[in-house]
């Protein structure tokens, strides 16, 4: 069996505790996993600290750290198939899914490579500097050791966006992965040694709240960077607030996805289902919640019904499968608990809402499809269930549909389905969300921010808001005042 390793100060060692991880699509062992001590988490932040520290990582220039993420993304590439195996088994996410995620994970270190050699470290700013006077500088500088968290649904590409610009900005890391998806990040490790990446840059355990909360702890880490849920990133912020470390949190979301009369039916149908059933409801940015106008609802309503029968469920290694397991069976109760309050607050069931049955699911975690009509006062039109369920609510008119899509404590995605594109950009402007799509679901760029509005979060990762997310900018005065009698203020004291 597979052994994931603990990654500290760039070698991989064991430890007193381990774990097995199972496959969420049939409960066999994937791996052994070692969890880490304190000790292993006080030793992975002095070997960042060292790091940070040390005179090769501060004198690598940014074209050298680009070369780094290149050969990170060229490797990735190079082990896609056994990346993509192992995120089957680990995450249950399908065939196609995982393909995709090594694609973006490496994709996006190829990216962020192109924006660091474009990036200015240094800026002079002229409407600031004064001739004769002064001449001002913006210089951006890394911010110092970090602890980054993320969650279990897109393991590999959360993995990178966290550890991306850590290289970027020349910032060091231990990154906890979760502890029910330990494995593409042990691998993604190996790739960076390899790649040439100093001992102790990124450091890599896993472990759940107990290992997360011991690592935050640590005096001399400077940021956090946080994925997850808005109950834990809540938490988070608050031990954060009492050590004021820098702080980025992308968290849950419940966006919605609006259907206008003049839509592309058929397309915005398959994107509707598209929207709320990938990674089987398991994405944050999941369009959970429907919109639809009432002049088209009846139609709507019964091409949905029909269309969602033929989702192809199955077993994730199956090249045909697109939806599969969810990750565990506490992720499962949780989303049939809230099928089963859904249906005694009276939402309207219409299709779904049990247990996935089919040969070779037995042992899986699978849930049905679920579709139900509700009522803005319904607890699946405001929790986020980070499952296959979406909440439905036909509306009068345009306005009527902006005010309930901002009728959230989330704001992290959305999208408008029209044929008519400057109607769709204004309903899309009045969205209180950190990305709207126009006609499209979840594709992201990675030259792009992806992150939230209201308590999906605060920063953003990708696109140059990601990587300035690690740095400091420091204002450096330089006087061009070089005389005495230059400089008057100095009176201000004799
Ligand atoms: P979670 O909040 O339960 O856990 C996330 C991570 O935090 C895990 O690594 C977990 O071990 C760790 N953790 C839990 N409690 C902790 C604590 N007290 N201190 C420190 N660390 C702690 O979330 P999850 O169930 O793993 O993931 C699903 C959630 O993540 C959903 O809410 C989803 O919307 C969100 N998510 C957000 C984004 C985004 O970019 N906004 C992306 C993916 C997932």
């Amino acid at each position: 069996m597979k052994e994931i390793k603990l990654f500290i100060n760039g070698d991989f060692r064991t430890s007193e505790k381990s774990f097995i991880s199972e496959n969420p699509a049939n409960g066999e062992a994937v791996a052994k996993v070692y969890l880490p001590t304190n000790k292993d988490i006080d030793d992975a932040v002095d070997a960042a600290e060292a790091a940070f520290y040390s005179a090769e990582w501060r004198a690598m220039d940014q074209n050298k750290r680009a070369e780094i993420l290149e050969k990170i993304s060229e490797k990735l590439k190079e082990r896609r198939n056994e990346l993509t195996e192992l995120e089957i088994a680990d995450s249950g996410s399908c065939v196609r899914k995982a393909k995709a995620d090594v694609h973006n994970a490496a994709s996006y270190f190829k990216v962020l490579a192109g924006q660091l050699r474009k990036f200015k470290f240094e800026v002079k700013d002229e409407g600031a500097s004064r001739p004769g006077f002064s001449h001002n500088y913006k210089v951006y500088e890394p911010v110092g050791v970090c602890a980054q968290i993320i969650p279990w649904n897109f393991p590999l590409v959360m993995a990178a966006w966290k550890i991306g610009p850590i290289i970027a900005s020349g910032c060091t890391t231990v990154l906890k992965s979760a502890q029910e998806t330990p494995v593409t990040a042990s691998i993604l490790a190996e790739i960076m040694n390899e790649a040439g990446l100093p001992k102790g840059v990124v450091n890599i355990i896993t472990g759940g709240a107990a290992e997360g909360e011991y690592l935050l702890k640590n005096s001399k880490v400077r940021k956090v960077a946080f994925t997850g849920s808005t109950a834990v990133g809540r938490k988070i912020m608050e031990a954060a607030g009492t050590r004021l470390q820098n702080l980025s949190l992308e968290l849950g979301g419940k966006s919605a996805n609006i259907v206008l009369d003049d839509a592309d039916l058929s397309i915005a149908v398959d994107g509707a289902l598209y929207a709320f059933l990938y990674h089987s409801g398991q994405a944050c940015d999941s369009g959970t919640r429907l919109f639809v106008e009432e002049k088209i609802y009846p139609a709507f309503k019964e091409a949905l019904i029909k269309r969602v029968a033929d989702v192809k469920v199955g077993l994730p290694n199956d090249p045909a499968t697109g939806y599969g397991p969810v990750i565990n069976k506490k992720q499962f109760d949780t989303i049939m608990n809230y099928i089963e309050t859904t249906k005694k607050e009276g939402g309207k069931l219409l299709f779904g809402g049990a247990r996935q049955t089919g040969e070779g699911l037995e042992k899986g975690h699978y849930i049905q499809p679920t579709l139900f009509e509700v009522t803005p006062e319904q607890t699946i039109f405001n929790e986020e269930i980070f499952g296959p369920v979406l909440a439905i609510t036909p509306v009068k008119n345009e306005a009527e549909a902006i005010k309930l899509a901002n009728k959230s404590i989330y704001g992290l995605a959305g999208a408008v389905w029209s044929k008519n594109q400057d109607r769709a950009l204004r309903v899309a402007r009045q969205l209180e969300t950190g990305t709207v799509w126009i006609n499209e679901y979840h594709l992201l760029n990675p030259g792009m921010p992806f992150g939230g509005y209201k308590q999906s979060g605060i920063g953003r990762e990708m696109g140059e808001e990601g990587l300035k997310a690690y740095l400091e900018v420091k204002h450096m005065w330089v006087s061009d005042c070089d005389e005495r009698e230059k400089k008057p203020w100095f009176d201000a004291i004799f």
